[in-house]
């Protein structure tokens, strides 16, 4: 066997053996009636899709959501900012993903102002507050960031042009998106330092290879939550790849 088939199959392993785990922590989350929640966040086109894909797929449909809302409509442009989110947020026994989250204020809505710079400050006072409100509330919280360098973003947005199977991927923010990667970055950093802060850390993964990432973000969600019959050496996320936030990150 090749090396890139030998990688394919191990990767195709290890994802069947991540996924079986996924499964034993699902069953534990609806007999206990926990309360999960996992935010994803990243630039255009860092994987977060995918993840998101391979982390669901064997999962009980009834008890798992993936929330990926669109722009705010009129009315909901009239809210709190947070208003739209709270519905969507997990009931007992429920695990549910946010494909993007309140972090829009801070990233998307900043760069491309779609938000006040006041409102941009009313985000970053109220979000630790809120996200402590949650997690006292008895919900797990989990935030990823998936990061990829501009080299990686450029490629996997050009290729999804030209794949027949992506075209519901591509929107006239992702043009913006590589236009603006110096904005990105700065808009990320400022909300990297001004969240890490709150009650729930930051969890970065260097996600410019697709497969790794989604194998490292699937260990990480078993390594913080708990379950029976947890294979512990399967589930020892790579620290090179996915990490808490620290602000030596940025230096
Ligand atoms: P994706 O999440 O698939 O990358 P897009 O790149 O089209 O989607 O948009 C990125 C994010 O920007 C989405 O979460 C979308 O809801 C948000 N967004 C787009 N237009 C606006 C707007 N006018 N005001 C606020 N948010 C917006
Ligand atoms: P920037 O977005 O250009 O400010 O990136 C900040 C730092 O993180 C730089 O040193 C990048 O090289 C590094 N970085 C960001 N994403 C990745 C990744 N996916 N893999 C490796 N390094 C990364």
């Amino acid at each position: 066997m090749n090396k890139k088939a030998e990688n394919s199959q191990h990767y195709k392993e290890e994802l069947r053996l991540l996924q079986i785990e996924l499964v034993k922590l699902q069953r534990h989350i609806i007999q206990r009636g926990d309360k999960i929640l996992i935010l994803l966040e990243g630039r255009d086109g860092a994987g977060k899709d995918g993840s998101i894909k391979r982390i669901t797929e064997h999962l009980s449909p009834r008890e798992t959501r993936v929330v990926a809302l669109p722009k705010p409509s009129d009315r909901e442009q009239t809210e709190w900012y947070f208003q739209r989110y709270i519905a969507h947020l997990p009931a007992a026994a429920e695990f549910v993903l946010f494909n993007r989250s309140w972090y829009n204020r801070a990233g998307v809505e900043r760069v491309m102002g779609f938000c006040t710079e006041k409102q941009l400050e009313e985000f970053f006072q109220e979000v630790g507050e809120l996200e402590g409100m949650l997690m006292r509330s008895g919900i797990h919280l989990r935030k990823f960031y998936l990061d990829i360098t501009r080299k990686e973003q450029k490629a996997r947005l050009a290729a999804r042009e030209d794949d027949p199977l992506k075209q519901w991927k591509t929107s006239p923010i992702d043009q913006q998106a590589v236009k603006h990667w110096k904005d990105y970055s700065k808009a990320r950093n400022e909300m990297f330092a001004r969240s890490h802060g709150t009650l729930c850390p930051w969890t970065i993964v260097r996600a410019d290879d697709k497969k790794v990432a989604r194998l490292q973000i699937i260990k990480e969600i078993l390594l913080r939550l708990d379950y029976d019959g947890k294979d512990v050496e399967l589930v020892s996320p790579d620290r090179n790849v996915i990490f808490d936030y620290d602000p030596s990150y940025l230096e």
